[in-house]
């Protein structure tokens, strides 16, 4: 089985179990990007990182990959309560799901990767029982302190099984931004599978791969995101489990994601025929098209290299905001001009003092940010640019804002 399992992503599709696998993007050998540094020339553990995609399910994935207990381990530094783009984004979803599922104190909602409880408490408040899974145990303490009782383990169908000798089939999984986190997808979707009955509604959300083929959005890739979903390959994995793909809604997060509706039964409706035909037309299928995003992304690399090179003729300060893991693909795909980031603020205190990996630049706190006194501040996590820029303006008027993807752009 270990062996299988070696070979899933670079030569058997993780998805649709085929041999049609087609390498689309090299990015070279980069550490994880939640292991910091503790000085800047600490030398980090490096893992290839490249993608391929199944031309038959159409499902993106790493090939050689980290296990997971190596990077989802004890200390991890990702709080999602930490954003108040994501806290009000899990108040509508709550709010929306009570009233479509007719949600009561009678029914649980199970959350796999619950995180430090942003989204469940968020159920707790209005009285609906809940119930996390979530294998980092600083954040699954969190979680617990806020009252909601948190499985502290991986999910998969072991732990599925000894779940339902506890407690009763839920009425509503969530499973965001995790399914992409799971080397044995089919582990974990038959899992799910198990703690589904006739009333069960998933919801899973997932940043999608033909926007990220499309928008070039290369930096979220990394080791953690295993595989990179879309209607048709998250339709195959549900299939394979005994579960159908009934409705897709369309969310801007990430640059982009799908919330995927999954049950027991029911027929698919016309939001995931109108995403499968979207995707088609976007070229999820199309060799031509990853050639395309390749090239791109190479010229996005390079466009950033110069602009950095420019800034610091220039005698500009350039400083980062926001340590997020898409900052560190793109840091490190930049490669040696990176440095001319001075620092880079972040208001996580797991990450203050210590060093983005792999670039090696000092992480330290928001309210430093006027430090070096900056011209420019780049915003790495460009997907809550929104909430970050008003930061920014507040502290620094006159500082140029700049997000480097979807593409460079002064905002
Ligand atoms: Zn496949």
């Amino acid at each position: 089985m270990a062996e299988l399992m070696n070979q899933r992503g670079t030569t058997i599709c993780r998805g649709c179990e085929c041999v049609t696998l087609v390498s689309i993007l090299n990015l070279g050998e980069q550490p994880l990007p939640a292991e910091y540094g503790n000085s800047h020339k600490d030398n980090l553990d490096k893992f290839p990182l490249n993608i391929s995609i199944c031309s038959k399910c159409g499902l993106g994935q790493l090939g050689e990959y980290v296990l997971p207990d190596r990077i989802f381990h004890k200390n991890y530094p990702y709080l999602s309560s930490a954003s108040s783009t994501w806290v009000s984004h899990a108040k509508n979803y709550c709010t929306k799901m009570i009233k479509r599922l007719r949600l009561t104190r009678k029914d649980l909602v199970v959350e796999i990767a619950s995180n430090d409880g942003y989204l469940l408490s968020q159920f707790k408040k209005k009285n609906i029982p809940v119930l996390g899974v979530e294998p980092a145990s600083n954040v699954a303490e969190i979680s617990e302190n806020l009252g909601i009782i948190t499985i502290n383990s991986f999910f998969g169908k072991d732990l599925a099984r000894d779940m339902l000798k506890k407690y009763n089939f839920p009425k509503l999984i969530v499973a965001n931004n995790v399914l992409a986190h799971i080397p044995d997808i089919q582990d974990f979707m038959s899992g799910i599978s198990i703690l589904t009955n006739e009333d069960t509604i998933i919801t899973v959300e997932n940043p999608s791969f033909s926007k990220l083929l499309e928008n070039t959005l290369f930096d979220t890739i990394y080791h953690e995101h295993y595989s990179y979903l879309s209607a048709h390959s998250v339709s195959e994995i549900a299939k394979k489990n005994g579960l159908q793909l009934i409705h897709v809604e369309q969310l801007s997060t990430h640059g982009g994601s799908n919330r995927y509706w999954l049950a027991r039964s029911g027929e698919a409706d016309f939001t995931v025929k109108k995403t499968m035909i979207s995707e088609i037309n976007n070229g999820l299928f199309d060799k031509n098209t990853w050639t395309l995003f390749s090239k791109r992304v190479n010229e996005s690399i390079s466009e950033f290299r110069e602009w950095l090179l420019e800034k610091k003729k220039n005698g500009d300060v350039v400083v980062g905001y926001g340590a997020a893991h898409k900052g560190n693909t793109f840091l490190n795909a930049v490669g040696e001009a990176s440095k001319y980031l001075t620092y880079v603020v972040d208001a996580s205190k797991e990450k203050q003092g210590k060093f983005l990996p792999g670039s090696g630049i000092p992480v330290i706190a928001p309210e430093q940010l006027g430090l070096c006194n900056p011209t420019d501040v780049l915003i790495l996590p460009w997907n809550l640019a929104t909430e970050i820029s008003k930061n920014i303006r507040r502290m620094l008027p006159n500082a140029r804002i700049w997000i480097a993807q979807p593409k460079l752009l002064n905002i």
